[in-house]
């Protein structure tokens, strides 16, 4: 058994678990990227509901003064109806229905009132929430920033990482590689230590033929969960 390939396997399988964490680190930016892009969703999404709020108090008021507006109308045409009107019993009755519509243009007036005001306290949240939504997404964004500087330092590590993987693996027979890559993809731990000639990961007992065979440097796949088995080289 060529010494130098075990070697070179156990070598690559550390450099991979040392890949594994930079792997990690990549993850853990991603989430924390995802999280402030999330921020900057809730916070345009209070802008875009505040917005709208205002715009339907906005048009509450259109609706008003239109009515408003209508009422004067009426008023200004039975004004004339009073003019002209020829008996008394006639200028009782138009009189009275001007003066209805003077009660009502008043009441409608007011609530008018009240509508400007609404919008006028609209206007100021929204205003408010803008300068104040304008300070966060740019403390998002350079929050993003940092945490994208520290993404692409990472990736530059990985990139020089696969140089040095591709030399290690070049080194190590197809076999075990192939092995090796499969498990890789089930499991966290796909390479384990022979401890106390049992499996490292499910403790499952060697036998003594095969702990020779490991000690003899050769690979072997557990029988209960077929991880790679390797031992300590003995100093
Ligand atoms: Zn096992």
């Amino acid at each position: 058994m060529n010494n130098q390939k075990f070697q070179s396997f156990i070598d690559l399988v550390t450099f991979d678990q040392n890949f594994t964490e930079l792997e990690k680190k990549i993850s853990v930016i991603d989430t924390t990227v995802q999280k402030f892009n999330n921020q900057l969703t809730t916070l345009q999404k209070q802008l875009e509901q505040n917005s709208s709020k205002k715009r339907d108090v906005k048009k509450q008021l259109d609706a008003q003064e239109l009515q408003v507006k209508d009422l004067q109308d009426k008023e200004k045409h039975q004004m004339e109806v009073v003019e002209s009107v020829a008996s008394t019993k006639e200028l009782e009755a138009a009189n009275k229905e001007l003066e209805y519509l003077k009660i009502e243009r008043n009441a409608q007036e007011q609530k008018m009132i009240q509508h400007i005001n609404k919008l006028e306290t609209a206007e100021k949240e929204y205003a408010a929430l803008q300068l104040k939504s304008e300070s966060d997404i740019a403390e998002i964004d350079t929050q993003i920033n940092t945490e994208k500087s520290a993404l692409s330092q990472a990736q530059q590590q990985i990139e020089s990482i696969q140089k040095q993987r591709s030399m290690l693996l070049s080194q190590v027979p197809a076999e075990w590689v192939d092995v090796y890559e499969n498990m890789r993809g089930r499991v966290k731990d796909p390479v384990v230590q022979v401890t106390q000639d049992s499996c490292g990961a499910c403790f499952s007992l060697i036998s003594s033929r095969d702990l020779q065979a490991l000690r003899q440097h050769e690979l072997l796949q557990c029988k209960d969960c077929y991880r790679f088995l390797y031992c300590e080289e003995k100093k």
